[in-house]
């Protein structure tokens, strides 16, 4: 069976784009491929964040990941910190990567330009660490976004550079896995683009009944249709995007139609859509909060998915620690 690894930040709770966009195929993904997943905690060191920050936001991934149907069985989830072997990777990659080509990654040279106060060696190192983290477990394909097949090159880029210098055929270069073809870009109702915790126009996971309610009633609209069956402005197009993802056909019928014989009230449409998005949400919020009151079964989540990657990524250092001419 293929290996697919993926890292996920720990940034911020899940909201409706990220369940669409990624971790609903993720759950699909773990029935099909040999799948691991892992909080990457040492990268987001590059930030800065407080011990606090850390031990809280790694908690609270877990238990989203696991209230959307991540099952720790078949898919391994860990937290990046608890497998040491990948940092001694990551500083055999560093001896092997120059400064100019890190230095091309469009990543980094944005977040130069965006936080000049804050232009760390890691930030630069980040393809390095993303090549660690992949390669210390041979995966097969990375599911990635587009802003990422940069990193993805350089990480293939790393792996033959390896083979080069050490005249082997050890590390093979993964792929990247698409899943745009079944993913979905969920959109923001707040009038154009998509949906984003940066953007400001997220409904999380986690948010209770009335903040949706509060967040859905806020959607941007206009003075309604002129015309039957006219086409639909972008915030409007949004609305029914969204209601066709998390409501059923007939509902989405039942407003189309409206929408085309004029008859629209976005007042009862975003009522409706409220109430649908909370049917969505509150079974998975439950679940949450109950992952998230229960610290020992997050313990034992992590420190199995440790096992597990410490292991496979143990197994590759001792073969690479040999292919560089140190003892296994
Ligand atoms: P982020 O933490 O915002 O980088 O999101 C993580 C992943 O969630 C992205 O790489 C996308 O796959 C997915 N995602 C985020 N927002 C959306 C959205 N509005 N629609 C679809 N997918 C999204």
């Amino acid at each position: 069976m293929e290996k697919v690894i993926s890292g996920i930040r720990p940034t911020g709770n899940l909201h409706l784009g990220n369940y669409f966009g990624a971790v609903k195929s993720f759950v699909q993904m773990q029935n099909e491929y040999q799948c691991m997943f892992f909080i990457a905690d040492w990268h987001s060191l590059t930030t800065h964040p407080t011990p606090d920050n850390i031990r809280n936001s790694v908690r609270t991934i877990l238990s989203e990941y696991l209230a959307c149907g991540i099952d720790p069985e078949k898919a391994p989830i860990y937290v990046q910190s608890d497998v040491r072997p990948v940092l001694e990777l990551y500083l055999y990659f560093n001896m092997n990567a120059y400064l100019g080509e890190l230095e091309r990654v469009t990543s980094f040279k944005d977040k130069a330009r965006t936080q000049p106060d804050n232009v760390n060696a890691g930030l630069l190192t980040y393809p390095t660490l993303m090549a660690a983290d992949v390669l210390a477990h041979k995966a097969d394909k990375v599911p990635v976004g587009k802003d990422q097949e940069q990193n993805m090159e350089m990480m293939r880029l790393f792996a033959r550079r390896f083979n080069r210098i050490y005249g082997v055929e050890y590390f093979k270069e993964p792929e990247s896995y698409h899943f745009s073809a079944k993913a979905i870009k969920v959109p923001g109702l707040d009038g154009s683009g998509k949906m984003g915790k940066s953007e400001g126009n997220a409904i999380y996971l986690c948010d209770d009944e009335a903040t949706i309610k509060k967040k859905v009633m806020r959607a941007v609209t206009d003075g309604g249709p002129t015309m039957l069956n006219q086409e639909k402005p972008e915030p409007i197009r949004n609305l029914f995007t969204m209601m066709e993802i998390v409501s059923d056909k007939q509902t989405y019928d039942y407003f189309n139609d409206q929408y085309n014989n004029m008859a629209i009230r976005y007042g009862d449409m975003k009522k409706q859509l409220a109430a649908d998005i909370n049917a969505f949400c509150a079974p998975i919020r439950e679940r949450i909060l109950q992952y998230r009151a229960d610290e020992d079964y997050l313990t034992r989540v992590a420190r199995q998915g440790a096992e597990r990657a410490s292991e496979s990524a143990e197994q590759t250092l001792r073969e690479v620690r040999e292919i560089i001419g140190f003892r296994k």
